[in-house]
């Protein structure tokens, strides 16, 4: 089984391998020869100002192709004229090129012997490997060093490899052969030791703000998933998490800050953790979209993807398949930036506000990703704001995804409300219900109770209603029933509770209202009422109520007991004959008696 699968990945890899082997020649001819020359023009190290420019286009270059050459023989090879010069600001020539010799010639205008800091920046080099030559072409210095071995060992803790140079008067040559599986990108720089300072300066800010910026989102989000308890941040946070260690390992970070001395985790961090980085990607998506529900085949589909590729990373890394494990790493940010796109547009029709941030942020966050491999790659001319593009796209990913949760969580909060508006609310008068009375009815009992301020209740039902339904039918009943809840809302003030109790039954709850006074409110209502002709169609209706009111009394306990005098208070109009008021205070006060008037 071990060997079908070696085989497989072996064929796989030899596959893309012949493609990308048969490619690179022609990316080397389009970094390299599109204007070249045989020779290339000295650096005149006097002349160069702040020195931020890379020095590609001083160099000459030539692939070694078979064994390893000793410096003289590049040196040869050099004076032979058997290499190019590159017009190019930076070499690319993609993942699994053969080693390539840089000839970079250095002159001195100056008397006296100038100090520079070689910079070679990018991280991930294996073999970097310095030669210096004086006027006379003869070796004065060497200077090994890459990734593959132990950060701890170098001189100066930066990112890149840095060596310095002592220029004596007139010209000397630095050769420079580089070698790695890794996409081999080699950008060269001649810095004053003040511009060396500078550029540190700015690239610590740079990154500080970078990493500053995740590490509060994660750690917001994953506060969020501690109090919220919505898988959706965790999984959020995990995947801010997995970019930021991956970016940390691919810059060349995590080597200087986390594991100096672990050169074989070095080998495999940045592939490792990109691949686990596009995975959480695709895990926050599923569930950011609730693919798992809405779209199942696609959920199975990504997560069956997953599996495949981290089985292949797995074997690759057990085998020690380094460029296997490359090739597979960006096959996976290939389908990874598809599978992004993929879902946020099979999710698009749900038009939610979250599902668009999404769509946005997968797009900025997948362009980002695809700049930085296409200039790694050699896709697209090298630089250092296309080789941060992944990051700068994830800072606005990021962002953009951080809203689509607020607004996801805005989402549910207006369905919350509006769940809890519909169940506190009688649909037929847009009252509110018996439910939402003994919500609210709670804080204006114990104001009252506090403050010593009366409260009084008023309990109203429509009379011989029955018999209004029968001869009208029941919709005219409901708009009855309408216009009554419109003429209680349009009296009562802002701070009276207006609830249908039930039926044909309503009760207002009246704050700051003693029982002589609403008695006169209860009053004016059962005139209005009894006063007006309610049209339906071609009908016109009356109707009127009787009314019992209470006022709350020291010895009561609950508010039930208020509600219980009011109902006793309208049993007493009833039975007074109906379309009249009674009341029971703290000292009970009659109303008179108003005669009946029948609807029919
Ligand atoms: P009373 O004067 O003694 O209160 O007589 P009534 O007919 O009003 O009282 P009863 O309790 O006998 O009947 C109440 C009627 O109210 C019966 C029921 O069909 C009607 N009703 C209750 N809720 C609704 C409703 O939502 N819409 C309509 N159209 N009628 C309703
Ligand atoms: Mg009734
Ligand atoms: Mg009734």
């Amino acid at each position: 089984m071990i060997n079908r699968l070696y085989s497989l990945s072996g064929s796989f890899s030899r596959c893309i391998g012949r493609g990308i082997k048969q490619l690179w020649p022609l990316i080397i001819m389009l970094c390299m020869s599109a204007s070249a020359t045989t020779s290339a023009r000295p650096v005149a190290v006097n002349a160069i100002d702040a020195g931020t420019a890379p020095l590609g286009n001083y160099v000459q270059i030539f692939t070694e192709t078979g064994e390893r050459l000793p410096w003289y023989e590049a040196l040869r090879k050099f004076n032979n004229r058997e290499a190019t010069a590159s017009t190019h600001k930076v070499l690319v020539a993609g993942i699994g090129a053969p080693p390539h010799w840089l000839r970079l010639t250095l002159d001195n205008h100056s008397a006296h012997t100038i100090e520079r800091h070689l910079l070679i920046d990018a991280a991930w080099l294996d073999e970097v490997d310095v030669y210096q030559l004086n006027a006379e072409q003869q070796l004065q210095h060497t200077w090994h060093a890459g990734d593959s071995k132990a950060f701890a060992g170098r001189s100066k803790a930066t990112t890149g490899f840095l060596y310095r140079v002592h220029l004596p008067p007139g010209t000397s040559d630095i050769l420079l052969r580089v070698a790695t599986p890794d996409p081999l990108v080699v950008p060269v720089y001649l810095l004053t030791a003040s511009a060396f300072e500078n550029r540190a300066t700015q690239h610590y800010y740079s990154y500080g703000f970078s990493y500053g910026y995740l590490l509060a989102l994660i750690a917001f989000n994953g506060m969020l998933y501690f109090g919220l308890r919505d898988p959706r941040h965790l999984l959020y946070a995990i995947f801010l998490s997995i970019f930021t260690f991956a970016n940390i390992a691919y810059t060349g970070h995590g080597y200087m800050w986390l594991w100096p001395n672990s050169p074989e985790w070095q080998r495999w961090a940045t592939p490792v953790l990109i691949c686990c980085f596009g995975s959480a990607g695709l895990v926050f998506a599923i569930s950011f979209l609730n693919l798992h529900t809405e779209r199942k085949r696609l959920s199975q589909l990504v997560m069956a993807i997953i599996v495949v590729f981290a089985l292949l990373l797995l074997y690759g890394v057990a085998a020690h398949q380094q460029t296997f494990v490359l090739y597979l790493t960006f096959v996976f940010m290939l389908f990874y930036a598809l599978l992004m796109l993929t879902m946020g547009m099979a999710m698009f029709s749900s038009s939610s506000t979250g599902t668009r941030y999404y769509i946005y942020a997968a797009i900025t966050g997948v362009l980002g990703v695809a700049i930085t491999a296409a200039s790694v790659w050699g896709f697209i001319p090298y630089s250092k704001a296309g080789f941060r593009a992944a990051e700068f796209g994830m800072l606005v990913e990021a962002t953009l995804l951080a809203l689509a949760l607020a607004a996801r969580i805005r989402e549910v909060q207006t369905n919350h409300l509006n769940a809890e508006k519909l169940a506190s609310t009688d649909p037929l008068t847009g009252l509110k219900n018996r439910r939402a009375f003994y919500l609210t009815s709670p804080a204006m009992w114990s104001n009252s109770l506090r403050y010593s301020r009366p409260l009084s209740a008023i309990v109203l039902d429509l009379d011989h209603f029955k018999c209004l339904n029968d001869s009208h039918g029941h919709a005219s009943g409901d708009h009855v029933l309408k216009v009554v809840g419109v003429l209680l809302r349009q009296q009562a003030r802002l701070s009276d509770l207006v609830v249908r109790w039930g039926g044909e039954e309503f009760l207002l709850l009246l704050p700051e209202t003693n029982a002589t006074e609403a008695t006169a409110f209860a009053e004016r209502l059962r005139e209005l009422l009894s006063a007006q002709q309610i049209r339906y169609g071609d009908k016109r209706l009356h109707v009127s109520a009787s009314f019992g009111i209470a006022e709350r009394r020291v010895s009561d306990s609950s508010i039930d007991q208020l509600i219980e005098r009011a109902d006793s208070a309208l049993y007493q109009a009833k039975h007074a004959g109906r379309n009249c008021t009674r009341t029971i205070g703290d000292t009970d006060i009659d109303v008179e008696a108003e005669p009946v008037i029948n609807p029919h």
